[in-house]
């Protein structure tokens, strides 16, 4: 057997690995399997390459790159998966799809340079029908387009996610014909670039792309930021795909168009789970006229000690924790998960409420909540539990802000406006862990603070859960 036809089936394997991969990454209990299948996706599809660029004769030099690429590579990935925070993981998603972005910005030009200097050379018509050309040059175009809005727009939601740049959406006068312009002179310059290869045609659509992912992601408010970081996902996979088909690699194009797609139908998902339009999202917040967020009066707020917290919490029948990105900035889930062991001990039932974007990325509060240990089966979606929190007698907001405000319910001016959020004012009592009076990632003011049946407990989530658990007496049978 041929390198060639060896390299053609690891390939092939590859791409099923990855496919087992996504499938097992679905569920809380096959992930870690899932996890497993993309390494060794990724171990197969690695060799692979490096024994196919060998048997077509990339030799000394040549390999001696490709080798340090990956070494320096997987070194710089491995040190920063080890260190990075839970928090910190959603802007390390983003600058990683902007390097897939720029690696296919990068494919499009060596596509273009590299049979330019073939036609220069005389041996394009050897190389390629005229037909094949074109349909190369429109690849290029397109690969380096995508790529290129791909790299700015998610350097753009880097700064937004590390709070580098305010979150805030841009909104520059006729912001919608702005973007709506860029895509249709993209479509003019792909035909003029088919029709006439030029390089200034080429440099023409990288710096509209590059300004065009500036402006889509810019133009994007921080409530819809999470619909942003998959629909970056989908756009560095669709990427992937286009620099697949220049280098004519299989499973390069398989492997994007599996992150294309399935970051696409996640948007897609999120987008109705926050009650927006995946149009007007993908569109750069297309048709959205977000207003300002007013300040208003809400009056006087309440506070409660640690103790006092404890008190109520004896005394409950029925517990509805809501953790948010509070929560996993003071890493508060090992002290969650002790509180609920400590309370269902003493027959207080203890349930999870989840809100599809809690945190700062998809299934944050679920990945903190199992690495401590918390049975998934109390674990719930805001779906599951919304219409539980009439009957239920305490809820603790622990960290979580957006997520829990009624403004986006009764106030049809609010900038966060529509999207469904956990109902927790319903509960008998409110108790909410903050550090501050201060507003959540969409810098919304949140009413449910000063609500008669709300309480602050302020502190970092981590110190007052502790403080709760001290104030606990140990369950009846252990005193
Ligand atoms: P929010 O960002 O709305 O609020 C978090 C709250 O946690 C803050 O108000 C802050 O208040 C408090 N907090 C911070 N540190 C601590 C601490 N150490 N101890 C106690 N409290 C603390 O969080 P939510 O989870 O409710 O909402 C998520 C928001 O993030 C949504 O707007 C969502 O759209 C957005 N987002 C979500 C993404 C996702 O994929 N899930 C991705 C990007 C954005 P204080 O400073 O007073 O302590």
């Amino acid at each position: 057997m041929s390198v060639e036809t060896a390299a053609a089936s690891a390939y092939l394997v590859a791409a099923l690995l990855f496919i087992l991969a996504l499938a097992g990454l679905s569920r809380h209990e096959t992930a870690k399997s899932g996890n497993l299948f993309g390494i060794a996706g990724m171990v197969v599809a690695l060799v692979a390459t490096v024994a196919l660029a060998i048997d077509r004769n990339i030799q000394g030099v040549g390999l001696g790159l490709m080798v340090a690429a990956v070494v320096v590579g997987a070194a710089i990935g491995l040190q920063r998966a080890r260190v990075v925070q839970m928090t910190g993981m959603p802007e390390l998603i983003a600058l990683l799809h902007s390097f897939v972005g720029l690696a296919a910005v990068l494919v499009g030009w060596n596509g273009y340079l590299g049979v330019e200097r073939d036609l220069n050379g005389g041996e394009a018509q050897a190389l390629r029908s005229a037909q094949t050309l074109g349909i190369h040059h429109a690849e290029v175009f397109i690969g380096v387009f995508i790529g290129a809005v791909t790299f700015t727009g998610s350097i753009v939601a880097y700064l937004k996610l590390s709070a580098r740049i305010n979150s805030k959406p841009l909104v520059l006068p006729g912001k919608n014909y702005l973007n709506l312009g860029a895509l249709v002179l993209f479509a003019a310059l792909t035909i003029w670039f088919c029709i006439s290869p030029q390089l200034w045609l080429i440099i023409a659509v990288t710096l509209v792309a590059l300004l065009l992912g500036v402006h889509l992601v810019a133009s994007i408010g921080g409530g819809d930021m999470p619909v942003v970081v998959s629909m970056l996902n989908s756009y560095s996979g669709w990427a992937a795909a286009a620099s697949g088909f220049l280098l004519e690699n299989d499973l390069l194009i398989i492997t994007g168009a599996l992150v294309g797609s399935s970051g696409a139908y996640l948007s897609y998902i999120m987008c109705k789970a926050m009650n927006r339009s995946f149009v007007s999202v993908i569109g750069g917040g297309f048709g959205i006229e977000a207003g300002p967020a007013a300040d208003k009066d809400y009056g006087e707020h309440r506070e409660m000690s640690a103790e006092q917290v404890a008190e109520v919490l004896e005394s409950a029948r029925s517990v509805v924790i809501t953790p948010g990105y509070g929560m996993a900035v003071a890493q508060a889930q090992y002290g969650v998960a002790e509180l609920t062991r400590s309370l269902r001990d003493r027959g207080v039932e203890v349930r999870f409420g989840i809100h599809p974007v809690a945190g700062r990325l998809p299934g944050h509060m679920n990945v903190l909540l199992a690495e401590a240990k918390v049975p998934y089966d109390i674990v719930l979606e805001m779906d599951e539990i919304n219409d539980d929190l009439a009957d239920t007698d305490v809820v603790l907001v622990i960290g979580a802000n957006d997520t829990v405000n009624p403004a986006a319910a009764d106030d049809p001016t609010s900038p966060i406006a529509g999207m469904p959020v956990l109902r927790v004012w319903e509960a008998g009592q409110v108790i909410i862990f903050k550090r501050s009076m201060a507003s959540g990632y969409a810098g919304v003011q949140n009413p449910l603070f000063f609500r008669e049946n709300s309480a602050m407990l302020f502190g970092d989530a981590k110190d007052r859960v502790q403080d709760i658990l001290s104030a606990l007496p140990s369950p009846v049978g252990q005193r």
